[in-house]
């Protein structure tokens, strides 16, 4: 049913972003992708999805400002890009604090701001932001991606509250724990700050705060957003979607 339509979903190389770039392109939707990563690889996830790609950085202004021009008019812009960072926050080094604010944050306003006319123009438009758990609720060592996920879910709000008349919808979803690259990675610096053993930050940390003790599979969040793509979604608007296993329920 999305036929017709161009998604760009950001940082699509790789877990969540992947598996919504691949539900939307079962729904017939044009995708470009968007992410770091081995150059082979992505050729072949173009050739799988029929996608384009950009390489964009989306820490870099002008970056996304080259990418979005390239890209042509989105109908679904999927902000999913982000990174995190583990450090008590007097050690917390200044230039990952910018670089998380600027890629978890402040890109989503900018492809926002870049994507809406054409939005407006057409009188359909689906704005998507990945934000997380943390977005309602904050742990410890992580005041930067508490901080700037927070900041995402304002700026859904807002953006919904604008357009809400132009037939375009902007809407947060936010996982708990998923199991991605991003996930795997923050285990060592967890280990590192909190003192603990591998099995320890699974279990004591991570699926502590995940009632059902599992993780967020990445297909579940691509499966919520074609809902919010979809017809019936259509006056879901500045809502925040948990899809945490009950973490903030509590
Ligand atoms: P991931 O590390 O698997 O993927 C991140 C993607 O972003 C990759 O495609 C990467 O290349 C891209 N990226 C990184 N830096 C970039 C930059 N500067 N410019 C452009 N692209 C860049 O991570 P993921 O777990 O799939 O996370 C995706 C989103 O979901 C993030 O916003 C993350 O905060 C959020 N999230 C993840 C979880 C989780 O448990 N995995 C939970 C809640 C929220």
């Amino acid at each position: 049913f999305l036929k017709g339509k161009r998604a760009l979903v950001t940082g699509s190389t790789s877990g969540i972003g992947l598996a919504i770039a691949r539900a939307l392109h079962e729904q017939g939707a044009a995708i470009v992708l968007n992410g770091f990563g081995d150059a082979d690889e992505i050729a072949k996830l173009c050739e799988e999805l029929g996608a384009t790609h950009s390489g964009a950085d989306l820490t870099d202004v002008s970056q996304i400002e080259a990418m979005m021009d390239e890209a042509g008019g989105i109908d679904i812009l999927v902000n999913n890009a982000g990174m995190q960072f583990v450090s008590p926050v007097e050690d917390f080094p200044v230039a990952k604090w910018e670089q998380i604010i600027a890629l978890n944050l402040s890109a989503a306003f900018h492809t926002a701001r870049l994507a809406v006319p054409h939005m407006k123009q057409k009188g359909w438009g689906r704005i998507i932001n990945t934000a997380s758990a943390h977005s309602l609720t904050a742990s410890p060592f992580k005041s930067a991606y508490v901080a700037a996920k927070h900041g995402i879910a304002g700026l859904t709000k807002t953006l919904a509250l604008e357009l809400a008349q132009d037939g375009v919808t902007a809407n947060c979803i936010s996982p708990g724990y998923v199991w991605t690259p991003l996930v795997e990675n923050q285990i060592p610096d967890t280990m590192k700050a909190r003192n603990m053993t591998r099995e320890q930050v699974m279990n004591d940390v991570l699926l502590a705060k995940q009632p059902t003790k599992q993780f967020v599979q990445p297909e579940e969040i691509g499966a919520l957003a074609v809902f919010l793509c979809s017809d019936a979604g259509r006056n879901v608007n500045g809502a925040n979607w948990s899809v945490d296993g009950g973490w903030t329920a509590e």
